[in-house]
């Protein structure tokens, strides 16, 4: 390396650590829970579970100062965005989607983020259509056909499925 270039390593590393600095002082600010009610401690040491996998899955082995350094930027960067219970599942979303060597990102983990809940949200609106089906069959009027008599003038199509009437 030519000494320009130590030179702007140094001032890039200098501003990064001010930048790093800076951070942790925001950091600081937002102890306490996010918007999920998370605790931000917990959920910075299940992060740090993550970045560790993060490293492992790119056959990379981490120092603690890398690890403590990636689960804390990610732990500011994600804190209010994925829910501490959902972290596993997103880096897994992450790791299935993610191609190349690098380590999953914290990029990846928002993507990631955004397709659980997309799915989620697909499942419940499956699982609403499915409700009347699902009454339907424990319907003890019409056992499921949609056929009742309710005024003994003929069996007919239109059982509201009333459960436990
Ligand atoms: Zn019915």
């Amino acid at each position: 390396m030519d000494k320009l270039a130590v030179l702007d390593s140094n001032v890039m590393q200098k501003s990064l650590r001010q930048e790093i600095a800076a951070n942790k002082s925001d950091a600081n600010l937002t102890t306490g829970q996010n918007k999920f009610g998370d605790n931000r401690d917990t959920y910075e040491k299940r992060m740090y579970l993550i970045a560790s996998d993060s490293y492992h899955a790119s056959a990379q082995n981490p120092t603690d100062v890398e690890l403590a350094s990636r689960s804390e930027t990610w732990t500011r960067l994600l804190f209010n965005i994925i829910p501490e219970k959902m972290l596993k599942a997103c880096f897994d979303e992450a790791f299935k989607n993610h191609e190349g060597v690098f380590p999953v990102s914290a990029y990846e983990l928002k993507d990631a983020w955004q397709a659980v809940k997309d799915r989620e949200r697909e499942r419940i609106i499956a699982s609403r259509r499915a409700l009347p089906d699902a009454a339907a069959s424990a319907c003890t009027h019409c056992f499921g056909t949609g056929m009742w008599n309710p005024d003994g003038r003929g069996m007919r199509n239109g059982c509201p499925h009333p459960i436990g009437k």
